[in-house]
């Protein structure tokens, strides 16, 4: 009774979310801050005084939203972690300024940026060519490739695990093909230059679109969002679950040029028109009001991931250096699956993958000082 098509689908399978036990949960990437008070305040509002709304259809094209993740773009330069804040204002750090404003025609919001991805899948790539990206990198990606039908090209990464963009390109040259990849990469943490970035592009297929995912990008590294004026087959993805503290109200957004943006409103369009509900909306507007708190607490994740990844090495670790909001290490003499079930002992959740060539590493969030604390407690006497 079960289509045909169904036989291409190899689920994502996310962080556990167990309820046996009330663990710290360090194994999903969340934000271990809460949203901003303002947010809590314009839902109850929303809920409240304007209730009636919630029986109403959304804003089906996030007009007001568009426009303040604009805005915030344009006072961050889309990396949180490095901007100026002076009282409630931001202002981009001097190299993350971008050379040209940002604008709402520019955005398109979706119901998490899992959400976005398949519309920009659906939207820029077909069953005729492969899709170039990263073997280890958001593993979303090859599950998408399933869903639609387009076949995929893996590139391993180097052995010092950052990506192999000569051969990508190479590839991407071959093929006539898209390319995407996370960065900073997933699960390495490892973040390239926007200036290498731009190198990649210049020397990829012009008419194929060359895809960026941002999702960490608040925490570390450099935005790709300066370039969008140099290369219009370039679309960046990015996502409010883990630097706005987001992740169950779900929102991620498309960054790119007008005329591509439209393209995925066509999509869009085609399958549900409101993907964002009134209260996402809502929330999300009061959380780019509030960028300058996202902005503190990046600065701190930032500071804990550093002073945690000293530990980690002093201790006998490995462990790469991350730009993002959480570390990918391992411990000589320990399977990935051993460090995570002698962590879990002790009530904190982090993450392995069974994937083979990453076996023996774990992914751990950075949570709050004291959740770090006590997660240091437990790693030191493995
Ligand atoms: C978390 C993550 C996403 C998905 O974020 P949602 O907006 O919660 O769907 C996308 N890409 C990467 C690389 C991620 O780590």
């Amino acid at each position: 009774m079960l289509a045909k098509r169904l036989s291409n689908l190899h689920p994502y399978v996310p962080g556990e979310q167990p309820k046996d036990r009330d663990y710290i949960k360090l194994n999903a990437n969340e934000n271990p801050y809460p949203p901003h008070k303002s947010v809590g305040e314009a839902v109850a509002k929303a809920a409240g005084e304007n209730l009636s709304k919630l029986g109403l259809y959304p804003d089906p094209d996030s007009t007001e939203l568009r426009k303040a993740i604009a805005k915030m773009l344009n006072e961050t330069g889309g990396v949180f972690c490095n901007t100026k804040i002076e009282g409630e204002k931001c202002t981009p750090d001097e190299k993350d300024r971008i050379p040209f404003e940002v604008t709402p025609e520019m955005i398109f919001c979706g119901n998490g940026s899992d959400e976005v991805l398949s519309f920009v899948f659906y939207t820029f790539f077909d069953s005729d060519r492969p899709l170039i990206f990263p073997n280890f990198t958001y593993s979303f990606y090859p599950v998408y490739c399933g869903y639609y039908n387009i076949p995929m090209m893996q590139v391993p990464l180097k052995s010092d695990w950052t990506l192999d963009s000569g051969r990508m390109i190479e590839e991407a040259q071959k093929n006539d093909s898209g390319i995407i990849f996370a960065n900073p990469n997933a699960p390495t943490g490892i973040s390239m230059n926007r200036s290498d970035v731009a190198d990649m592009i210049r020397r990829a297929p012009k008419d194929r679109i060359f895809i960026v995912d941002e999702a960490y990008c608040d925490f570390g590294g450099e935005s790709c969002l300066p370039l969008l004026k140099d290369f219009k087959n370039l679309v960046i993805v990015r996502t409010f679950s883990k630097s706005l503290s987001f992740a169950g109200m779900r929102l991620g957004y498309v960054v790119s040029s007008p005329e591509l943006i439209q393209a995925v409103f066509t999509v869009k369009n085609s399958f549900n028109h409101f993907p964002v509900d009134f209260l996402a909306q809502t929330a999300a507007i009061a959380s780019c009001k509030s960028c300058w708190y996202y902005a503190e607490n990046a600065k701190k994740v930032a500071r804990d991931r550093d002073d945690f990844t000293s530990f980690l090495k002093d201790h006998g670790y490995f462990v790469i250096d991350s730009t993002t909001n959480f570390v990918f290490t391992k411990k000589e003499g320990h399977t990935g699956e051993e460090l995570y079930q002698a962590v879990k002992k002790a009530g904190i959740l982090i993450r392995h993958f069974n994937t083979p060539g990453i076996e023996d590493f774990v992914r751990i969030t950075i949570g709050t000082p004291s959740q770090m604390q006590e997660l240091k407690s437990v790693m030191e006497k493995i």
